[in-house]
Parts: structure tokens; sequence; C-alpha cells
């Protein structure tokens, strides 16, 4: 008698995203992820591939950004080409966002740096191969904001849901829940960042712009739907009290070096005159109603500061 062989079953990665499924004989249908309007299915289609794969045609690089700060990035790009952060302290080191590689090479070298004692990742456009890379660290926690549940396309123990504004970690790192571009999105603050006084790890919102004196902000930046006025504000109030000189955003050398706190709310300020948000509406009302000369017009950062 013939015994059919049954397939092995592989977590396959979405091309575009590089988000990895659960384990499977054959690909998914479709990835839930590209299917939503912030991301789009490829060019081409949809389509997978393997960790197995990945291995052989990319490799990943590690850079210095800064005292105990390391980035990781996938060579050539692949997915959504963001970088990974290994942030090291004192009380153990915590992988902020992810990549789709994981390789022997790599799991080496975070070995040598101190290996990773937890996982956070700003939102799912990032959680790529998570589950992997918690298995290889000893099923190190991936710490994700519960909001963003139902966007785990590789449901995993590892993985702790949390609610609420704030999640301390250990060695002075924060997570901060602040909703946007995704409703669990979460950004990384680090208080012994930039020599101590405070960095931001923001994945892509604030998105760290070209011209890095600028952030700005978007609901989906493949398909050019702007962020809404109302959660631009939230934002910037939410991140006010932070200390912060420094953001790390999401993409190669998109760091902006200092005074981070005050660009972010020059930046706002400047997005929310472009969107006409209705701060700026309100503001043109009144000065209709205003006798001529009693108000003088107020400058975008005014506006901002009104809002707050
Ligand atoms: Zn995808
Ligand atoms: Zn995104």
């Amino acid at each position: 008698m013939i015994v059919a062989q049954s397939k092995s079953q592989t977590g396959y990665l979405c091309v575009t995203c590089g988000a990895q499924y659960l384990p499977s004989t054959e690909p998914p249908a479709a990835c839930k992820i590209c299917s939503d309007p912030r991301q789009f299915v490829g060019l081409d289609g949809q389509r997978w591939t393997t960790l197995d794969i990945l291995r052989v045609t990319h490799t990943n690089l590690f850079f210095d950004e800064e005292s105990g700060v390391q980035s990781i990035h996938i060579e050539p790009s692949f997915g959504i080409g963001e970088r990974a952060f290994l942030i090291q302290t004192a009380e153990g080191n915590l992988l902020w966002d992810c990549i789709p590689l994981l390789d022997a090479r790599t799991i080496k070298a975070i070995r040598r740096l101190g290996g990773i004692r937890a996982i956070a990742i700003s939102h799912p456009h990032f959680y790529t191969a998570m589950v992997e890379w918690s298995l290889a660290f000893k099923n190190a926690p991936i710490h994700l904001h519960a909001d963003d549940k139902q966007w785990v396309v590789r449901p995993h123990e590892n993985i702790r849901f949390w609610s609420g504004d704030t999640l301390p970690l250990f060695g002075g790192l924060t997570l901060i829940h602040t909703p946007g571009h995704f409703d669990g999105f979460q950004v990384l603050h680090w208080r012994d960042g930039a020599e101590g006084q405070g960095a931001l790890f923001s994945g892509d919102q604030p998105q760290v712009c070209p011209d890095r004196r600028w952030v700005s902000f978007m609901y989906s930046f493949p398909n050019w739907i702007p962020l809404g006025a109302s959660a631009v504000q939230r934002i910037v109030r939410t991140l006010e009290p932070w200390p912060f000189d420094r953001i790390y955003g999401a993409f190669a050398k998109r760091t902006v070096g200092n005074n981070a706190k005050e660009r972010l709310q020059a930046s706002a300020a400047r997005y929310l005159e472009a969107i006409g948000s209705p701060a700026q509406e309100a503001t043109r009302g009144e000065r209709r109603e205003a006798r001529p000369g009693s108000q003088p017009r107020r400058t975008a950062a005014a506006r901002l500061e009104r809002i707050k």
C-alpha cells in the first residue's frame, strides 16, 4: 500500500508586507494586512515566500545608531523595508519593531550583544516574523497593544497583549499607546536614549521625513490617505509629557537627531495647516467675527498650543 506523503507545513510570508502566517501546507488565499486600505496587494498579485528562501536571497545588516542602540536592516530591501532596533539596557535588551528575516548569523550576532529579553512592535505592518524571533530568543515575550489583536496573522502564546495608555517594561523603556494609523499603534520611549535626554522610537507614526527636520502622519502611506486632525492632535498631546531629543523612524537613516520634541510640534502644526484642520477653521471663524485689527493672526504653532 502506498501512503501519500504529507506535505510539510511552512509559515508562509507575504512578499509585500513580510507578515508570516500560521504554518500551512499551502499559502493562504490572501494577505489580510495587504488587503486593508493601509497596504496594497503587490503589483504582480499576491505572492508568498518562505524563511528558507529568504535566508538564501537576503541578509541582515547591523548599524550603530548610538551607545546601546543598533538598527537591523534586511538587504536587499524586502516587504515594507523597515528597520528593527536592538536596545541594550542594564536590565536586558529589547527588540523594537521587527523584520522578516531571521537567520543563524543574526541570532549569533544578537547573542553576542546580550540576546533579547522582550520584543515590542509599533503596529501590524512590522509584525513580520515576530514569532520566529521570539522562539529563537528563549520565548521572549512580544508586547503588542490589544487594540490591534485582530491583525495578528500568526497567533502565539508568546504574544502578550496589553491595554491602556502606557506599559513600563524595564531599563527605562516604556510603551505608549498613540492610536491613529492603527487603533493599537504604540511608540517606545527610552529614558536613557539620546545621551540621557530621551529617545522616541516611532515606527511610522510620526514618520520621519526625508527632510529630517520634519515628521508627518498618514492613515495610509501607499494609498496617500492623510491622518485626521484629531488623531494628530491627540498624538502630540500624548507625547507632550515625555522628554525626548531624538526620534528614530522606521526607515534607514530616518532619524531626527536632536530637538525632536520641538520638531514634532512644529511638524504637527504644519500638517494641520496643510489639511485645513478644524482648529484652523475655528480660528478663521473667530477672525471673521472679531472687529478689524482686534485679534492678531495666529501662527500655526499658536493654533496647536490652543488645541492642546
Ligand atoms: Zn501582506
Ligand atoms: Zn504602517
